[in-house]
């Protein structure tokens, strides 16, 4: 007999339609005689409507920010709702199930509402639930604080909830339904030729992520990872009973060396920023970084290149987009004390990157990947690199075709 959780995202339980198949599938599951954990999140954009209520309430006063533990009571009430329905849905087919609230499991997080992070989830009475042959259907995206209050981990956290129930309950593997079949070598909007991987590294997957691909939460992909913990993601659209293998998620193999690039990731939320003869002395990017950091803006690529005069440097990093403005403010509020002569700010790039466990052992992926990219007239403004990951910063408007000719340059669309 195998434990398993079931986790299943907002699209998956969108109306009641939806929520009657989710019970048909977890119905199906039950049969096979293994115990059943269902995470569940709120109807899509139910969360997003809740959010709405308390932002135009908080915008009353002048106190401003949102009041943070009632916040988390508000917007987490969407996942009772879903939880409470599947149970039901799941009864009306023979199947013994009951909803499970964060606080009742109990789900422990600190008190940093609206982020709060796990500390610990208490089995006992849970276990025993499912021992008894009770199908748990658990709110995803909450639970409590040490005050006894409600709290959430942050949007789009129900993967993570899944995640570290799946490993507290030490269940065999966490099934992440969703409304694709499972991870691709690239967006299939962009290259129809991509393919649905069967099998990808915990790593890959994690630098995929946080490339752009937008399958799985990250922090649930390192939690897993972190405890050996397989995630299969497959889709909640298939028939009950039908062939739905979707992408393992797991510890690498051997095999998984032999394939150099696993996936092509973008991210068009890029904005390159220069900073143009800046003094070239010890300590000038840490006080470039102090400043992005704080402004709680996260710098992604760095580099450091001499200008034409010895002593003058220029520095170029890249920032997401939507902090350019509060960039470039907090820079040239510090302009004396960093000590640069310009900033030049170009907002119309994007990140392309290819990741595989597989580069670790493969030589010429570079050569492979800047001429696919140098045949094609795509110039390239910065790289990155880590360990299974190149990444290229070039013009936005080069970004379908610079995934799809290193799609065709590491061959991903054959088998
Ligand atoms: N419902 C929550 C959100 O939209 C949690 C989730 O769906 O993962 O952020
Ligand atoms: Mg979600």
């Amino acid at each position: 007999m195998a434990r398993i959780v079931m986790k299943f995202g907002g699209t998956s339980v969108a109306d009641l339609d939806r929520i009657r198949h989710v019970a048909d599938l977890v119905a199906v599951e039950a049969a096979k005689g293994d115990e059943i954990a269902v995470v569940v999140s709120a109807m899509s954009g139910q969360t997003n409507l809740l959010v709405g209520y308390v932002d135009e309430l908080s915008a009353d006063s002048s106190l401003g920010g949102h009041v943070d533990d009632e916040y988390d009571t508000i917007v987490s009430s969407g996942e009772q709702v879903t939880s409470g329905l599947l149970a039901i849905a799941l009864r009306r087919r023979g199947v013994k199930a009951r909803s499970w609230q964060g606080w009742q499991i109990p789900l422990q997080t600190d008190d940093a509402h609206a982020s709060a992070r796990i500390k610990g989830i208490e089995t006992l009475a849970f276990n025993q639930s499912l021992k008894d042959g009770v199908v748990g259907v658990v709110a995803g995206f909450q639970g409590i604080s040490p005050s006894g209050r409600v709290s959430t981990l942050g949007r789009g956290s129900s993967d993570t909830s899944a995640v570290a129930l799946a490993v507290a309950l030490k269940a065999d593997r966490c099934d992440i339904y969703t409304d694709v079949d499972g991870v691709y070598t690239t967006d299939p909007r962009i290259v129809p030729e991509a393919r649905r991987l069967n099998r990808i590294a915990f790593e890959e997957m994690l630098e995929l992520a946080s490339q752009g691909a937008k399958v799985l939460q990250t922090r649930s992909v390192e939690l897993a990872m972190n405890n050996h913990l397989p995630i299969r993601v497959l889709t909640s659209f298939a028939k009950p009973g039908e062939d739905n293998p979707g992408t393992l998620v797991c510890d690498e193999d051997e095999n998984m060396e032999e394939r150099v690039v696993s996936g092509v990731a973008y991210s068009r939320d890029e904005a390159q920023i220069s900073l143009l003869k800046l003094r070239d002395e010890p300590g000038i990017v840490a006080s470039v970084c102090q400043v992005m950091s704080a402004a709680n803006v996260i710098v992604d690529m760095i580099v450091q290149g001499t200008s034409r005069k010895e002593d003058q440097a220029n520095l170029v990093f890249t920032v997401g987009r939507r902090d350019v403005e509060k960039a470039v403010a907090a820079l040239e509020e510090n302009k004396e004390k960093v000590g640069f002569d310009s900033i030049l700010v170009n907002a119309k790039v994007s990140k392309v990157s290819i990741v595989g466990i597989g580069m670790r052992s493969h030589t010429g992926v570079a050569h492979t990947m800047f001429s696919a990219l140098a045949d094609r007239g795509i110039n390239i403004e910065v790289i990155a690199t880590s360990e299974i990951k190149i990444s290229v910063l070039i013009g936005a408007e080069y970004t379908e075709l610079a995934v799809r000719a290193l799609h065709s340059a590491f061959e991903l669309e054959a088998a």
